[in-house]
C-alpha cells in the first residue's frame, strides 16, 4: 500500500504528518521523500544513509558538421530548450541547447533527420538510500539550480517494494512533481491549515486528487488556529477529515529541534496508528 502525504502549499506541516505516521507503523515498511527541491524528512528519521546514486538526464549535443539548421529539433522540442538560426548567405547557423530546460524525453535525438544529435548524461542530482529501524529510506536531493525534479522521483520511486507499505512525503503545491509523486498511491492524505490561503491551495490539491484518481482525506494542522472555512468546505465536498493537529507551543519547539510529534508526545502515536489503521480498511 503507498500513502502519499501532500499539501496544497508548503509550510503546513506535510512532513512532520508523513514522519510521525511512518513512525507509527509497526512493520517493515518505506519512507520515500521526494520534495527534492528541500527533503527535510531525514532531519527527523535520522536515518544511516548506507548508499548514494547520482541521477542523470540525457541532453542533447549537436554535431555542427552534420547539421543542415533545418529546425525539426526546435519544433519537436515541448519544452522550448532548442533554438535554431538558420545560416544566411555567408553566414553559417547555430543551434543553441538550454539544458536547464531540457527534460531529456530524446524527442529530438529521434526525428533530427541528419542523426545530428548525439544524447550525454547530465548529472541533476542525487538519491540517498539508507534505514532507520525498520524503516527503509529513501530521499533525493536536487542540485542547486536544477529544475527537473521528476527524473529524481522517478529513480526514488523504482526502489519501491510493493510487499510493504510506502508513505511517500510529497513535494508541496500542485506542479508536476507533485502529480509524479502522487501517481499510483492507493491513498492521499492532504494536509491543510484553516486559513484563507490553506484553504485555496486545498482546493487547487483536491481537484489535482480527483483527477488522478486518487483516494484522499484531509488532514487538519494548527487545527484551532484560523476559520470555519476549511470544515464546511470538507463537508460540502464529502471530504474525510481524517485528524487535527491543534496549535501547541510544545509541539512548535520539538519540530524546531527536530524531534517527531510522536516521540516528544508518545499519546500521538496512537492517533497516527488509528489513521493508518483507517486508510488500510479503505485501500483493502
Ligand atoms: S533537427 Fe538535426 S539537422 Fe535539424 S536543426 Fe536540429 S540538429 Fe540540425
Ligand atoms: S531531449 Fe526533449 S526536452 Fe530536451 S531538448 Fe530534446 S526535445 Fe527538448
Amino acid at each position: 500500500m503507498i500513502i502519499s502525504v501532500a499539501s496544497g502549499k508548503g509550510g503546513t506541516g506535510k512532513t512532520t504528518i508523513a514522519v510521525n505516521l511512518a513512525l507509527s507503523i509497526d512493520e517493515d515498511m518505506q519512507f520515500l521523500d521526494c520534495d527534492v527541491e528541500e527533503p527535510n524528512a531525514h532531519i527527523f528519521l535520522k536515518p544511516k544513509i548506507r548508499e548514494t546514486k547520482r541521477v542523470y538526464i540525457p541532453v542533447p549535443e549537436i554535431d555542427e558538421e552534420k547539421c543542415t539548421y533545418c529546425g525539426k529539433c526546435r519544433e519537436v522540442c515541448a519544452y522550448n530548450a532548442i533554438a535554431v538560426m538558420k545560416g544566411t548567405e555567408g553566414r553559417k547557423g547555430s543551434v543553441l541547447v538550454f539544458a536547464n530546460l531540457c527534460h531529456g524525453c530524446g524527442s529530438c535525438a529521434y526525428f533530427c533527420p541528419e542523426g545530428a544529435i548525439k544524447e550525454v548524461n547530465k548529472e541533476i542530482g542525487e538519491i540517498e538510500m539508507g534505514n532507520v529501524g525498520s524503516i527503509q529510506f529513501i530521499h533525493g536531493r536536487l542540485n542547486i539550480g536544477e529544475a527537473m525534479a521528476p527524473p529524481i522521483i522517478r529513480q526514488i520511486k523504482k526502489h519501491i517494494n510493493p510487499t510493504r507499505t510506502v508513505v511517500i512525503d510529497a513535494p508541496p503545491g500542485t506542479s508536476c512533481p507533485v502529480v509524479e509523486t502522487i501517481k499510483r498511491s492507493d491513498f492521499c492524505l492532504l494536509v491543510t491549515e484553516p486559513t484563507p490561503f490553506g484553504l485555496n491551495d486545498l482546493m487547487l490539491a483536491v481537484e489535482v486528487l480527483r483527477k488522478l484518481k486518487v483516494p484522499f482525506g484531509v488532514v487538519i494542522n494548527r487545527s484551532d488556529l484560523g476559520d470555519e472555512k476549511t470544515d464546511k468546505y470538507c463537508k460540502n465536498q464529502n471530504i474525510p477529515i481524517l485528524m487535527r493537529i491543534p496549535f501547541k507551543k510544545e509541539i512548535a519547539m520539538a519540530y524546531s529541534k527536530g524531534e517527531p510529534i510522536v516521540k516528544a508526545f508518545p499519546e500521538y502515536r496512537k492517533e497516527f496508528a488509528i489513521l493508518y489503521k483507517w486508510i488500510a480498511e479503505q485501500t483493502t
